[in-house]
Order: structure tokens, then C-alpha cells, then sequence
């Protein structure tokens, strides 16, 4: 695909997909329109050579190429993403009125970086689980799209220390008013009219539980004098969700390839669709079930974990290792750490780049610095739960965790030309 083209696509799976719901299931809207089959994790699977595609908590996915060759002999092209985002969560009791203001308790969910969602026009959306009428319980998204709520700052004349030892208390400091209220308004009707607007369900009897969460409106654009960079939220992780989805449309029928984005890879990965949970390896087995043949295919497999690397900030370039510094626009990093906290190896490097050099796609390398803490991502939980050999690797980007982060407009497609190069290897992957 070409680069504007893909491009705009990024920016419109970015803004449809406010929360991990959203993003899988635009994600498996896309995959059926491919002619991917959806399988359901409660049937019994019996595949033939084809594309598939299953979805666990509405969350997490999975997709694959079933190849005409033996998987044994080929092994699998794994590529490894995470749907979720630092956010702010609803409590599930959140109102609160003060001084005649609903405003909502929140969660924070992951690493946010919290000044960022001061004074943004925020909309509320996620997933809401409702008794029918007819006594069943369904599970139906929400987006209100229009901005609906606000954290304002406290104005400088009230904290004249505000530029300097400003700090944040999640509990008390963040909660986003929603309006001027009185005692007699909640907000239980709000959210069962935005249900029935978007379902039509008359007979939805009443919402049992909610997992909503608060995002900025601000559309993701193209930005910089010479539209260098690609402003949005959520940067963190759905561009490699979108890079992976695109890459494996492409990749052929003859050898097998899985897509996996998984939820909660920001609050450290254990659920049970998690990197570090069972969802992918029960995926994989149910493809191999035989045991010996499986782990013949393990052995002979790769997985690339894809998401987001530290570019180098101009105005902070001392946080970053002299000699490890990626650059927005120069390609894809590939991330290394020594204490396993990614989980590349010399051989899986010098895999990709091999694959990279094919293709004349730039490649970066980033370590962090020895008197620094490293972040962590699905490579090295996912090497774990299923034992294949693992690079990660991510393009560059500023302001990670932020509510509006900053890529290249060149990099993802630049992972594009590299996963599916991927996608396409006949094999052996890595060493022989
Ligand atoms: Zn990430």
C-alpha cells in the first residue's frame, strides 16, 4: 500500500478507535471485508488452509493465514501488538456534585502522563454490559464522539507555584466535569440513552456494569511546517496494531502468519487476554494439536513485538545514550536491553535487519541509558508464554503516554514494508 494511503488510514483507525474495544472490533470489521472467517473461541475449530481471525473480551485478537505449507517446515510469522492506552477510567460509582457541578471519579489506567488532559474536550467511550428485556446480558459499545467533559486547570492566580512544583492528585485534582447538575440528575439516564441511541434497543431494561473511559476529541492530524509528523492520541500501540493489520492483508497463502494485539499490556500484561496470559498460546494450539508437532513449529517460528520506541527529544537529548538516539522519519528502532526487558537477541536482530536491508528500510537501534530504567513491552511476556524467538521493535515517537503523542509520517510504513516482507518469507527465519 502506499504511503498516503496508509497513512490516512492510520489516522481514521486512530480516531474510530477510542478505547481497545473500539479498536478490535474495527480491526475484525476490516479482517471479515478481507475475507477473513471469524472463529469463536466457545466452538469447536477445524481448520483448513485459509485466513481466520478470533477475538477474545471484545479486546484482544488474533488473526492468521492458515499456509498451504507445512507449518512445520515454515514455521510462523508472529507479529505481536497491544490494543490499550494510558486513559482515565470511570469508577463504577463515579458521580460526584459540588457546588451544583457533576463532576466523575476516575481511575488512571497505566502510566499516564496526567498534565496533558488539562483544558481537553473530552468524550467518553468503552464498552457498557446491559440487562435486555428479555432477561439476557449483552455487551454493547458506547462513543459519544462530541466533547462532553473538561478538566479545567486551576487558573495561575490561585497556584502562583503552578510552573514549578506543580503535582497532580489522581483522586482529588482529576476527575472531569461533565455539567452544572442538581441533585436530581445522574448519571445512569445519560448513558442508557447514548446505549439506545446507538443500538435502537427500546427494550434494554437497565446497564448492569460499564468500562468507559475519557478521551480527547482533538481529530489525529498531520502536523509540522513540512508535515513531518503525525499527531494523536493512542499512538501507543495502534499504529502497530494498524501497521500489523495492514502488513498481514498483504502477506500471501503459502506460509503461515499470525497478527495478535493484545489488551492490558499497560498494566503489566496478566489477564486472560494479556500478553502474559493464554489467549495466544490456546490459539496456537488449537492450529498445532498435536504437542511434538507444535513445539517442532515453535522452534522453527519468530515473533516481531511491535510498539512504540523513545525518539530522541531535541530539547532533552541528554535522556538518551549518546550512540542510541532514534530519529522521527529515519525507520523502525529496534530495541534492545540486556535484563530482558525487551526481548531481542543478536540473532533476531540480525534477522530484521537482513529483512530490512531487502527492502531499503532505515533501521534504528535504542537502548536506554545505564543510569536509566528501562520500559518493558509484550516481546519479552510473550517469548515467555509460548517459547519463539523475539525481536522488538517500534518506530520512534515523542511524548509516549501522553494524550496527544508524536510520530513520523514515514516510519509506520516503513514497519509496513517490513512486516510484510515478513509476512512473505518463505523461511528459514533467523539462523540456520
Ligand atoms: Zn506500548
Amino acid at each position: 500500500m502506499q504511503k498516503p494511503q496508509f497513512n490516512d488510514g492510520l489516522l481514521a483507525f486512530l480516531k474510530g478507535s477510542p478505547t481497545p474495544f473500539h479498536a478490535v472490533r474495527n480491526m475484525a470489521t476490516t479482517l471479515a471485508a478481507h475475507g477473513f472467517t471469524a472463529l469463536d473461541e466457545k466452538q469447536a475449530w477445524s481448520l483448513r488452509p485459509g485466513k481466520y481471525y478470533v477475538v477474545r473480551n471484545g479486546s484482544s485478537i488474533a488473526a492468521f493465514v492458515l499456509g498451504k505449507n507445512d507449518p512445520v517446515n515454515t514455521g510462523i510469522r508472529l507479529v505481536g501488538a497491544h490494543t490499550d492506552s494510558p486513559c482515565l477510567k470511570l469508577k463504577p460509582r463515579p458521580e460526584k456534585l459540588t457546588q451544583g457541578y457533576l463532576h466523575l471519579g476516575v481511575e488512571v489506567y497505566g502510566g499516564v502522563l496526567l498534565n496533558p488532559w488539562y483544558d481537553r474536550d473530552l468524550s467518553l467511550a468503552g464498552r457498557v454490559t446491559c440487562l435486555t428485556a428479555d432477561n439476557r446480558i449483552a455487551n454493547l459499545l458506547i462513543d459519544f464522539e462530541r466533547p462532553i467533559a473538561t478538566v479545567p486547570s486551576l487558573a495561575i492566580h490561585l497556584d502562583r507555584e503552578a510552573n514549578n512544583t506543580r503535582s497532580i492528585n489522581p483522586q482529588n485534582d482529576i476527575p472531569p466535569v461533565l455539567m452544572r447538575a442538581d441533585k436530581s440528575e445522574s448519571l445512569e439516564p445519560i448513558l442508557l440513552a447514548q446505549v439506545r441511541k446507538e443500538h435502537g434497543e427500546a427494550s434494554l431494561e437497565r446497564i448492569l456494569s460499564f468500562e468507559l473511559s475519557f478521551y480527547d476529541t482533538q481529530a489525529p492530524a498531520i502536523t509540522g511546517l513540512k508535515e513531518d509528523f503525525i499527531a494523536g492520541a493512542r499512538l501507543d500501540n495502534l499504529l502497530s496494531c494498524y501497521t500489523g493489520l495492514m502488513s498481514l492483508l498483504e502477506a500471501g497463502t503459502d506460509v503461515t502468519s499470525l497478527l495478535i494485539c493484545n489488551d492490558h499490556e499497560e498494566v503489566g500484561s496478566a489477564s486472560a487476554e494479556g500478553a502474559q496470559g493464554p489467549f495466544l498460546r490456546s490459539v496456537i494450539e488449537r492450529l498445532l494439536p498435536d504437542a511434538s508437532t507444535l513445539h517442532q513449529v515453535m522452534a522453527n517460528s519468530l515473533l516481531i513485538s511491535t510498539d512504540n520506541a523513545h525518539g530522541i527529544h531535541p530539547n532533552y537529548a541528554d535522556k538518551h545514550d549518546g550512540n542510541h538516539g532514534p530519529i522521527i522519519n529515519k525507520g523502525p528502532v529496534i530495541k534492545v536491553n540486556v535484563n530482558q526487558r525487551y526481548a531481542t537477541n543478536s540473532e533476531t536482530a540480525a534477522y530484521f535487519t537482513q529483512l530490512c536491508e531487502a527492502d531499503k528500510v532505515p533501521l534504528q537501534v535504542f537502548v536506554t541509558r545505564t543510569d536509566m530504567a528501562c520500559g518493558s513491552t509484550i516481546g519479552p511476556l510473550t517469548a515467555k508464554e509460548i517459547g519463539v524467538r523475539t525481536l522488538d521493535v517500534g518506530v520512534p515517537t515523542f511524548a509516549m503516554h501522553s494524550i496527544r503523542e508524536l510520530g513520523g509520517v514515514d516510519d509506520a510504513h516503513y514497519l509496513h514494508q517490513a512486516l510484510t516482507r515478513f509476512f512473505m518469507d518463505p523461511g528459514p527465519l533467523g539462523a540456520t
